[in-house]
Parts: structure tokens; sequence; C-alpha cells
């Protein structure tokens, strides 16, 4: 069974049809792209699945379980955890703070007073505090833990996002263009991240506009075309399909 399936997925906004009976299915341990020119739906089916926006037709289905229409909050508790094609990380906070802060994210985090704090929430806090510089340090991110994140790169704020969902400890992990105005030293950098993740036994699917980038990193491609499925398969039959070819020369 799929760890992640839509099944004609259908989204309008006004008379636009953003996605048009979208199929696509994810298994478990995958590391799926999914590219397509611009517009042509992708962000609205991490959008769709992660609960920010509800279709308006069709089926989106975890482990088999239908959880169309399910709240972001609630999604993420099954594990599923995105990015946002514009990071999303606080400028007026630093990096390790928007690391740890991520943490709460999670549903069921609540701050209190430090006087109606129990010993295991002080546990915690303890955990989440190690947890976080752990991932700081990882992401070679230890020599900017104290700066603002205002004053990061785009490259070095892709990493501090990809630092921050992890502090989630996702089982199905989407980034949304995670490469974007990334220079190449750190696009290998991220790209290398990203395959140890999966090496590890994370699912991902990541979004990627350009043609060329993840060639050498998934294991397998799809493309969308005006909100629906174009061609699908391995990175390079993908792109050399001569549909794939068009659909990007008419942008
Ligand atoms: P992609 O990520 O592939 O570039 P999107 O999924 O962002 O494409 O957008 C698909 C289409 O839906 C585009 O024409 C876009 O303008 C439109 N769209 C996406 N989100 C919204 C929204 N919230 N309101 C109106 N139109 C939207
Ligand atoms: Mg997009």
């Amino acid at each position: 069974m799929s760890l992640l399936a839509v099944e004609n997925l259908v989204k309008t906004f006004g008379g636009l049809r953003a996605l048009d009976g979208l199929s696509v299915s994810v298994d478990r341990g995958e590391l799926v792209g999914v590219m397509g020119p611009n517009g042509a739906g992708k962000s609205t089916f991490f959008n769709c699945v992660s609960g920010v926006v509800s279709p308006d037709g069709g089926r989106v289905l975890l482990d088999g379980a239908d959880v169309t229409g399910d709240s972001p909050e609630s999604l993420a508790r099954t594990g599923m955890v995105r990015t946002f094609q514009h990071t999303r990380e606080l400028e007026t906070m630093t990096v390790r703070d928007n690391v740890r802060l991520a943490a709460s994210d999670q549903p069921g985090e609540r701050t209190l007073p430090a006087l109606f704090r129990t010993e295991s929430m002080r546990d915690r806090e303890q955990e989440v505090r190690e947890r976080a510089d752990g991932l700081v340090e990882t992401f070679e991110l230890d020599h900017l833990a104290d700066e603002y994140s205002g004053s990061l790169s785009g490259g070095q704020r892709k990493l501090l996002e990809l630092a921050r969902v992890l502090m989630l400890d996702p089982n199905l992990l989407l980034l949304d263009e995670p490469f974007a105005g990334v220079n190449p030293t750190l696009t290998r950098e991220i790209a290398g991240r990203i395959r140890a993740l999966n090496d590890e036994g994370m699912t991902v699917v990541v979004i990627e506009h350009e043609l060329e980038t993840l060639t050498e990193l998934v294991d397998r491609l799809v493309v969308l075309q005006q909100g629906s499925l174009l061609v699908e398969g391995d990175p390079e039959t993908v792109l050399s399909d001569e549909r794939v070819i068009e659909a990007y020369l008419g942008e």
C-alpha cells in the first residue's frame, strides 16, 4: 500500500483549475521529485496533501486512510511535515531559537510560566534544547546560531528550514523548492542532507521547478502540467521525454 496517494484531486480558484484530476502515489521509503512549469499545481498539490487548503474533489490517502480535508495539525501528528516555497522562519529571532521553537509547532505544546512547569516538562525542554543544538550543528549553522535569521542568505534559510522541520521528527517529508535561490555549493549540501534522511528511511517528496536539479537525487520523477500528471518514471527517461521538454518550452 502507498504511504501517500492522491486520487483525482481537483482544486479550483475562481475559474482556474489549479489541480485538474491529479493522481499520484508515493511508496514508503521512496525519494520522489515533483516537477513542472510555473503554475503547474505543484505547491497546490502539497497544500491539499498537508491540509493547508481543502480540495474541491478527489481524495488524499495516508497509509490507506482517507485524510481528505483534515487539518494541518492533525496531519502533522501522523508524521507528515512540509516546508513552504517561501521560508517561514522568524527574522527577528536567532537561528537557534528558530530551531527550538519549531518543536512547539507540535500540537499539545504550550508555553507555561516556569512556576507551573512539571519536572517532565522541564525534561522535555531540555530534550528540545539538545535536539535543536544537535541539528544546528549537523547543518553547520553553529557559527550563525546566535545571529538573527533575518541576516541569513537565501540558501542558509533553506538549511534552517530543513533543520526546523526535522525537529518534528517526520516520517513523510514534503519539501517545496528547497533549492530555489540557493548557490551550487549549498545545493549540493542540501541534496546530500535529503539523500541521507532518505537513506535512514524517511520518505521524501521534493518539488523542484528546474529540469536538471533533481536528476541525480531522486529515484522517480513526477511531472505535472496544468494540474494533472504529464509523465512519471525514472529521471533520465522523464527528462528526455518530448512532452516534458515541450511543457517547459512554453514558459
Ligand atoms: P506551482 O507551484 O506549480 O508553480 P501553484 O500550485 O502555486 O503552482 O499554482 C497553480 C495555479 O493556481 C497558479 O495559476 C496559481 O496562480 C493558482 N493559485 C495557487 N494558489 C492560489 C490561491 N491561493 N488563490 C488563487 N490562485 C491560486
Ligand atoms: Mg510552487
